[in-house]
């Protein structure tokens, strides 16, 4: 049972906060006017826990303006509510005694797209939200791009050098220009009336000269401020979402890409307002750890896809033969009934150590699963609290793999079988099985393995 989280969104107009099983489901919502005083803002977060949380509720997430030290979970500076002031997180930790994470709200927004939206499948994506002001988040290998602390504050991108005064200190940022608020000034500039929306511009012009000039004005340096990340980031998808998001994209055609050595798709966030509150319960719930079990017979090749999987992924490796190895060298000479013991000991021992990892690692087991019971897994997986699980299933002509073994039996470590075991290793290459159960890959280590597409294709069946 992995409970529910509440999800707090805190925007310029309303705080919207919503509780939201493990898989993004919205189970109820609530949104009140934000209160732009932070005592306030966090008094109305603390009434809407308590109208949302459930006997299930185990944790809070919470998206607020402005640049967050994720780290440390504090706000370094406001937007619209500056909760920089006030210990924001710890205070809410205490009021409601669940543990709390706060993040830049379009990294939650971020969060929310890449697990239940319009980014489900990218590892790598950039956010422009367009509402009030103009936020970002950039997602990359799956994970928010955060440099020293704050990174991918995209709305305070330079898009007119020497432009109107921004509140970060900067001139010409693409929140000055392309901004709902901008919008609106740039209707001012132009001497349209103020009531103008930009599908009502986009109606009048190209016909119209001024209504053509503010959607120039207002979409021009937000198409140069996703050139510019497209150029430095090389996204898999470019997301345009927030309040004014649907106009932007409308407007944005008005100004299209050029052709250009860098490109990228750009499009629609799906989630619209529950972006914000969704990515906020699930960054807040326990991801729990993944394993990749690279499963085959003994020399069916399955420890070189380890460990490029380990390379290609940046996953650490727990290989059964590697734990057993020094135990069967100390204790040399083993028979074969105890090299089996201490293969189902150091199998007892990875899942320990792993049960010891962080709470969302990633890791890889290289051994020949079909030598346990399945029992022994099922009891392995449960306490090295492993959420999700993909299987690796490697395998080779049985006569390939009789060849590779007896060409290496003389230098197996201490306590393997020698080449009175390859008859029994052929017959059991010829009827051994993947595991079943687990989503699984299928590689065949006769032809030549494609790692980096090897690995996008077990990422695609974990959740991000
Ligand atoms: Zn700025």
């Amino acid at each position: 049972m992995q409970g529910n989280a509440i999800g707090i969104d805190i925007g310029g107009t309303n705080i919207r906060a919503a509780r939201i099983a493990a898989d993004g489901t919205i189970l109820d919502r609530r949104a009140v006017p934000t209160d732009r005083n932070p005592e306030g803002c966090l008094q109305t977060c603390i009434d809407l826990i308590a109208a949302l949380r459930d006997s299930d509720t185990v944790a809070i997430g919470a998206g607020v303006p402005g640049q967050v030290d994720f780290d440390r979970q504090v706000a370094l500076s406001g937007g619209y509510v500056d909760l920089s002031r006030i210990p924001f997180a710890a205070r809410l930790a205490k009021a409601t005694g669940l543990p709390v994470t706060i993040d830049n709200d379009a990294s939650m927004a971020l969060l929310g797209e890449s697990r239940a939206g319009a980014a489900r499948g990218y590892g790598n994506v950039v956010l422009f939200t367009i509402g009030t002001g103009i936020g970002g988040a950039i997602l990359d290998h799956g994970r928010i791009l955060r440099g020293r602390s704050a990174a991918g504050q995209l709305g305070h991108l330079t898009v007119v050098p020497g432009g109107r005064a921004c509140v970060c200190g900067r001139r010409g940022c693409v929140e000055t220009e392309s901004s709902g608020t901008a919008f609106a000034t740039h209707l001012t500039e132009a001497g349209l009336p103020p009531h103008l929306k930009a599908q009502d511009l986009l109606g009048m012009a190209p016909s119209d000269s001024r209504a053509q000039q503010v959607l120039t004005r207002w979409a021009g340096p937000l198409r140069a401020a996703i050139d510019t990340m497209i150029t430095a980031t090389a996204p898999d998808v470019v997301l345009i979402g927030g309040g004014a998001g649907a106009a932007a994209l409308a407007a944005l055609n008005t100004v299209p890409a050029l052709k250009s050595w860098f490109d990228a798709p750009v499009l629609s966030a799906a989630l619209q307002d529950d972006a914000g509150v969704t990515g906020a319960a699930l960054a807040s719930l326990p991801r729990g750890r993944r394993l990749v079990l690279v499963n085959g017979v003994p020399a069916s090749g399955k420890s070189r896809i380890a460990d490029a999987l380990a390379k290609a992924g940046g996953w650490p490796v727990l290989s059964l033969d590697t734990v057993k190895a020094p135990f069967l060298a100390e204790f040399a000479p083993v028979d074969r009934p105890t090299n089996r013991r201490y293969g189902i000991a150091a199998y007892r021992a990875i899942f320990d150590v792993i049960a010891q990892s962080p709470p969302d690692a990633t890791v890889v087991i290289d051994a020949w699963f079909g030598f346990q019971p399945r029992s022994l897994l099922e009891e392995g997986l449960l306490r090295a609290g492993a959420v999700q699980i993909v299987e690796v299933w490697c395998h080779a002509r049985p006569d390939t793999i009789a060849d590779r073994y007896a060409t290496r039996a003389n230098s197996r470590p201490a306590g393997h079988p020698g080449l009175e075991y390859v008859p029994e290793l052929r017959a059991l290459a010829a009827r051994a099985a993947p595991l079943g159960g687990f989503p699984r890959v299928e590689v065949d280590t006769e032809a030549t393995v494609d790692t980096v597409e090897l690995k996008r294709r077990i990422t695609a069946l974990l959740r991000p």
